[in-house]
Order: C-alpha cells, then structure tokens, then sequence
C-alpha cells in the first residue's frame, strides 16, 4: 500500500518509506557491529513489528535468529498500564541467548519494560531493545533503547504495520489520518 491508496484517509506522511528503508539499514549496520561473534536471537512484537523484522532481517549480515511473541497489554483507550498477558510464547529457550527485541513503537514504554523483565529472568545472557519510532512519554521510563528509527511526536500513527482496528497496516510509510477517519466505523 503507498499514499496513492490511501484516498482521503490520510491525514499527513510522518516518516517516508525511503527514509525508513535508510534507517533500517544504518540501524542494521550498527547491530551487525555490536553482534559480531555472536549468535543473536531477534524477538518480534506481533503484530506491528512485523513489517520492521523482515526488512531488519534482510538488512542483517549475522545470520540472525528470529522468533516471535504477542502480549496483550491492560489498558484504557489507547494507553497501556502495563499489566500484561502473554497471548503467543516464544518457540525458543532464550536462556544464555542475545535476545534483541524488536518493536515498532514504544509510546509509555510500559510493555516493553515488562517485557525485558520477562525476557532477563528465563535467563537470557542479554536483552536490547530496537524499535522503529519512539514517543516523548518513552523517555519517562526506566527502559534503555539501543537502537531508535526515529523520535516523532506524541500523535497516533498508522502505517509500516501500525494499526488503527487493524486497518493501514500495509502502508510503505508512517503517517497520521485524517479525522473522519475515526468516525467512520470500519468493516
Ligand atoms: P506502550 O509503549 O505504551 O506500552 O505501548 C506500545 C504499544 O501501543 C505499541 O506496540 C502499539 O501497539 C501501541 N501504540 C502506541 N502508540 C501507537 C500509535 O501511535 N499508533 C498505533 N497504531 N499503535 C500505537
């Protein structure tokens, strides 16, 4: 899906898709560097990191690993609390593995922390977090990031497998929609 597709459901583009294309090989660069030598396990938040994993991967010269969890965390409207329940597990014993998690966008960071809580206590010999985009509210965690795509600001995107009711995640791009967009209830 490109802007062309998008109709009047678009409000503006955020991140083009060239930019991110960029982005992701410099951030793959700098894993395949701080990796080298060893065996790394990447760990795919379903279903938005989908789309950033397989271009991370492909991107990679380490002969990466990847595997993939679904949390679903408690919240109201569109803020997590950070209670959180596994819905699909890992298929691999991360203990002593390099687990890198990779995200699409940390907002309140609150998963994300729950989730390199979850990931160091099975044992793993270490656990980073690379995501796509990163909100302000994320600095107010206690999570270190190691590897950013790109800071935007606190508005709700869609695109590059973000979502609104599971909708636009097709975009090449990340971008916002227009008002009515949320009005109109989606089949
Ligand atoms: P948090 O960091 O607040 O615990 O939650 C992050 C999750 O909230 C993301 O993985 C994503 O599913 C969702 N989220 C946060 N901000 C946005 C946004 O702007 N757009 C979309 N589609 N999802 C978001």
């Amino acid at each position: 899906m490109d802007a062309s597709d998008m109709g009047a459901d678009l409000e503006k583009v955020l991140v083009t898709a060239d930019q991110i294309s960029q982005r992701l090989a410099e951030l793959a660069a700098q894993v395949d560097e701080d990796y080298a030598g060893k065996d790394v396990l990447l760990v795919g938040v379903l279903k938005g990191a989908a789309l950033v994993m397989s271009d991370l991967v492909r991107a990679l010269h380490l002969p990466a690993q990847m595997d993939w969890m679904a949390v679903s965390s408690y919240g109201s409207g569109t803020k997590s609390s950070g209670v959180v329940r596994i819905v699909k597990d890992l298929d691999t014993d991360v203990t002593g593995r390099h687990v890198l998690i990779v995200e699409d966008i940390i907002d309140s960071g609150l998963t994300l922390s729950w989730l390199v809580a979850n990931l160091s206590s099975r044992g793993a010999a270490s656990v980073e977090i690379l995501t796509l985009l990163r909100k302000p509210d994320a600095a107010k965690v206690d999570v270190a990031v190691r590897y950013t795509g790109f800071d935007i600001p606190d508005e709700f995107v869609v695109g590059y497998g973000l979502d609104f009711a599971e909708h636009y995640r097709g975009l090449r791009f990340v971008g916002t929609l227009a008002p009515h967009v949320y009005e109109t209830p989606h089949p």
